[in-house]
């Protein structure tokens, strides 16, 4: 144990021997009720049966193929199931193994697919503030979260950032969801006019924004103006649902409910639901075919793409996530913890704002509801919020994100969709308990 290099360099983390159902056990025999499923990945709780059986099989039968000289039975049959729930116009699959990949996938698909076509003078990104695209040089390049990019700045592939769709706080009053969704989505149109839109290669957002600002979906109308601007200048729409795909807001892919698909989507912690590493970019058949009539190669690859027994343990959590109806256990049980959290939390006097969608929700902290002024960083609330939660027998996801250049805590809640009514009220308990510990 003393060798592996922790996260954070100080302190002791527990030691997990044992998951079950939505509980997390450590070699004292303490109980972890798993209300984040570490960050959003265990959607289908610790331990599944039919998950683990799906391992144990495959590993029976072949445990790696290269894909540089063959594919394989598990991997040909997730990407028929994931492309049977994929948005309009999706249906090639490119398997890696986590969220960065993805993303860094997309973005190298993007970049080529503009050369196949002929406009090589593409060669820029926007995103949004507040995003999080994952750790790698070009995923953290696009990320628009200033803490994490800041020592790496000067050494990362650079894009430009626009606004978040972030109605809490940007929503003028007076102002309706309509029109803001289109005042920030057109921040992209001016965007692209500013880059010259003969430049620009692809713009790249969370349907729902998870880690930096914790469970923030767009308004209505929004998704769909960004898809037209990006139509109008050929610029292509490049959805992360790393964090909120995977029936983890109550439906398959996140951007369902935005009713809009874009040209490449990026999925992973729930593919694998923590059983496997795995992730995917998904791509429309346009961008395969430029490929596949052009250069005949997409100049990427990693060793361990496809591999079989991720892909053996996706296919079974696929299979649960849709024919076993946990998209919309999600769903439901995602709008019970909504009812319990505004129950628990609504007076609250420094909870701003309680949102999300299906099992994926959040509160905002702040030292005044009225101004929405946030807390001091010395008062580190979301570390210590962590630390009392997991006292208390709770996992959740604190996080001090950053509201356009200024500090702001959160917590983001996104528990197994196996769940039980008592198990929300556990957490929605544990929580409030350990919030009281540290405000
Ligand atoms: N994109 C999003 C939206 C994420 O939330 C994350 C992880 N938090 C990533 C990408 C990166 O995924 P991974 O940690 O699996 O590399």
């Amino acid at each position: 144990m003393a060798h592996v290099f922790p996260r954070h360099t100080t302190g002791n983390l527990p030691l997990a021997v044992r998951g079950q159902g939505a509980y997390l056990y450590d070699s004292n025999g303490k109980s972890y009720l798993d209300g984040s499923g570490g960050a959003a990945v265990s959607c289908l709780g610790h331990s599944d049966p039919d998950v683990i059986a799906a391992i144990r099989s495959q590993l029976d039968r072949l445990d790696f193929a290269h894909t540089g000289f063959l594919t394989s039975e598990s991997a040909e049959s997730l990407a028929d199931k994931l492309v049977a729930h994929a948005p309009a116009g999706i249906d090639r699959v490119y398997l890696v193994s986590g969220g960065s990949e993805a993303v860094e996938a997309a973005l190298k698909l993007a970049r080529q697919y503009m050369l196949e076509i002929g406009q090589p003078e593409r060669t820029r990104f926007i995103a949004r503030r507040q995003s999080y695209h994952g750790n790698t040089l070009g995923a953290l390049g696009t990320g628009g979260n200033l803490w994490r990019r800041a020592p790496f700045d000067p050494v990362m592939v650079s894009a430009s950032h626009i606004a978040p769709c972030y109605e809490y706080r940007d929503r003028q009053e007076g102002e309706s969801q309509e029109s803001y969704g289109q005042r920030v989505a057109n921040e992209l149109e001016a965007e692209i006019l500013r880059l010259g839109p003969e430049t620009v290669i692809g713009f790249l957002a969370e349907p729902v924004v998870g880690a930096t600002a914790g469970a923030v979906p767009a308004v209505k109308g929004y998704f769909r103006r960004i898809r037209e601007i990006c139509d109008t200048y050929g610029v292509l729409l490049i959805l992360d649902e790393v964090m909120c795909g995977m029936g983890r807001t109550g439906t398959f892919f996140a951007c369902e409910q935005d009713e809009v698909a874009p040209d490449i989507v990026t999925i992973a912690k729930g593919l694998g639901a923590g059983y496997q590493p795995i992730g995917a970019m998904l791509c429309s058949d346009v961008i395969y075919r430029a490929i596949e009539t052009g250069s005949g190669f997409f100049q990427h690859g990693h060793t361990y793409l496809g591999h079989p027994v991720a892909c053996a343990a996706a296919n079974a959590v696929v299979t649960r996530l849709t024919e076993g109806g946990l998209t919309d256990r999600s769903a439901e049980m995602g709008g019970y913890l909504m009812q319990a959290l505004t129950a628990e939390f609504g007076d609250h006097p420094h909870v701003g704002d309680i949102r999300g969608r299906g099992m994926f929700r959040a509160l905002e902290f702040v030292a005044d509801r009225e101004t929405k002024m946030p807390f001091e960083p010395e008062l580190k609330l979301a570390a210590r919020l962590k630390a009392a939660a997991m006292e208390n027998g709770l996992i959740c996801y604190p996080m001090s994100g950053t509201i356009d250049g200024q500090r702001g805590d959160h917590v983001l809640l996104a528990p197994p969709f196996i769940c039980t009514r008592d198990q929300i009220d556990e957490l929605v308990t544990k929580l409030s308990i350990s919030l009281a510990a540290v405000l």
